[in-house]
């Protein structure tokens, strides 16, 4: 429906929101909000969206409830959110020509596809004489600023970090805006049930809403939570899987539900009190986001190529039987199925396991760390694809300040180390809590007669090991090293 466009009709601007789905600290809605023209606020479901913005199961589970509780804040502030679809340019020329919108604001997002999708849309609109703004706020530096002094991007994280601390001077977050005009007709949008957004058949989902709150009130409570709980100690406990000794706020950060300004300041308290290093070590961890953002930024292509170019010459199992072992947490090793199924149940995995089950899939299963990549793109509800890449090719060893290729994780003395009770093993697999500490990380070890006690029969009531580690191990050490000589021959 087009609007009466006459001289009494006071022309909109629109917000379009992306991965920034908040009220407070959202510098686009702020602006657009105190230019004293009705604000309509989209959100787009973008066909044929690019890589970094492709929906995995887990987090379009994710993105329903946030888009819902964004429209129930917009609501309280007297506006909605409108649902849209399509290319996004046609989206937003369909939607002014309808509104007669002057001026479109957005937060901008750092990946190559959706860069390249701003810009066209940026020089359309100012073509056709539609103002188009755009700010930032995902990070908390703007990758392309933070430069080597050869001018060039920081490869390596240390100096990333000092030279990120150095030039930083977070601004106060801004507070969520007053008031936010609704225009005196709303254009229509889709109803986000027919989005089919959600799991049905089965609802493997149905759990996650016991550990999560999607949207940006659930985000301000887990970071309060945190600040006021778990973060004493987070130094120490943030390797401990079965405590809740980290902030679980990755997938509130991935959907922009709360902005990494907001929590840098929020733990500003914290240096004057007993909890510095804690929180020094917390805001390093938001730092290796923003590296990893920095990274995404300059080789766009990082979840798909070798930063290390050396590695395209290895020779990947293709192996399906073990790769689905892995995928169902049946591998034989409690740490890794404990991680596996904690992610299957949840949505989530802490992230030490994260770098267990990583290492088992490329080192002891020999399995290309993009088929890992891609597992956790589709099943992690925090899924962060400069993250996620960054991660799986730190592990695999081939890419920036990587963890080198030699170094091999022993799945049984990685539990035993962050894991020494079994806690978290018991919490996952069930199967197994009956076994005494001294063989829960190596069930395949324990007398018949004590895996009988706990109820336990390998092979049948749990898996026997699908690879012996230590020939997994020395099979990849052989593998590496040919690849390292050959590369270097
Ligand atoms: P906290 O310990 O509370 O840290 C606070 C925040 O710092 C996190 O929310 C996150 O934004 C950031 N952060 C923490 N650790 C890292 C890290 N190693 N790299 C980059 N940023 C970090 N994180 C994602 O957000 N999305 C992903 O898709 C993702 N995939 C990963 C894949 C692998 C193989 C590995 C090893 C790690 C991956 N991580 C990913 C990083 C890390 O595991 C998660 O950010 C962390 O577990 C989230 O839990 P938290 O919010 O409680 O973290």
């Amino acid at each position: 429906m087009k609007m009466p466009i006459n001289e009494s009709y006071v022309r909109p601007v629109i917000v379009w929101f992306r991965r920034d789905l908040r009220l407070k600290d959202n510098l686009a809605l702020h602006a657009a909000a105190e230019c004293r023209q009705p604000v309509i606020c989209i959100y787009v479901r973008e066909h044929g969206a690019p890589h970094a913005g492709a929906l995995g199961a887990a987090q379009a589970w994710w993105l329903h409830h946030s888009l819902a509780a964004l429209d129930q804040s917009l609501k309280d502030a007297g506006n909605r959110l409108i649902l849209l679809s399509g290319d996004p340019h046609d989206v937003l020329e369909h939607l002014i020509e309808q509104t007669g919108a002057t001026a479109v604001y957005w937060n901008r997002r750092y990946a190559a596809d959706g860069i390249a999708v701003d810009t066209r849309i940026k020089s359309r609109l100012r073509k056709k004489g539609v103002d188009a703004h755009s700010f930032a706020g995902f990070l908390m530096h703007e990758p392309g600023k933070l430069l080597t002094k050869q001018d060039r991007h920081y490869s390596v994280f240390t100096p990333f970090w000092r030279a990120f601390e150095a030039g930083f001077h977070p601004l106060d977050p801004l507070p969520a805006p007053k008031t936010i005009a609704a225009p005196d007709t709303f254009p229509a949008g889709e109803a986000l049930d027919h989005w089919n957004l959600l799991p049905k058949k089965p609802n493997w989902a149905r759990g996650f809403s016991d550990h999560w709150t999607p949207g940006e009130k659930g985000a301000l409570a887990r970071l309060d939570d945190f600040l006021h709980e778990a973060i004493a100690g987070y130094k120490q406990g943030r390797d401990q899987p079965a405590k809740s000794g980290t902030s679980r706020l990755s997938p509130h950060l991935a959907m922009g539900e709360l902005s990494p300004h907001r929590i840098w300041h929020a733990t500003a308290p914290l240096f004057d009190a007993s909890q510095g290093h804690d929180a020094a070590s917390f805001r390093r961890e938001l730092v290796w986001r923003e590296f990893s953002w920095h990274m995404m930024f300059h080789r766009p292509d990082m979840a798909s190529v070798n930063l290390d170019r050396r590695f395209d010459a290895f020779e990947w199992d293709t192996e399906k039987k073990h790769l689905s072992a892995w995928q169902r947490g049946m591998t034989g090793y409690p740490i890794v199925d404990a991680g596996m199924r904690e992610l299957w149940q949840t949505g989530f995995m802490h992230n030490r396991v994260r770098m267990i089950v990583a290492s088992f899939l490329i080192k002891d299963l020999l399995i290309d760390w993009r088929v890992g990549e891609r597992w956790f793109r589709d099943t992690l509800v925090d899924i962060d694809c400069a993250n996620n890449a960054m991660n799986w090719q730190w592990v695999a060893g081939c890419g920036a300040d990587a963890s080198p290729w030699f170094r091999i994780f022993n799945p049984v003395k990685q539990g035993e180390a962050f894991d020494a009770d079994g806690a978290y093993v018991r919490r996952h697999c069930p199967e197994l809590a009956r076994l005494p500490e001294k063989f829960i990380h190596r069930p395949f070890e324990a007398p018949l007669n004590m895996l009988e006690e706990a109820g336990v029969t390998l092979g049948k009531t749990y898996p026997a090991p699908i690879v012996a580690h230590d020939k997994a191990r020395d099979r990849a050490l052989r593998a590496f090293k040919s690849l390292s000589k050959t590369n270097a021959s």
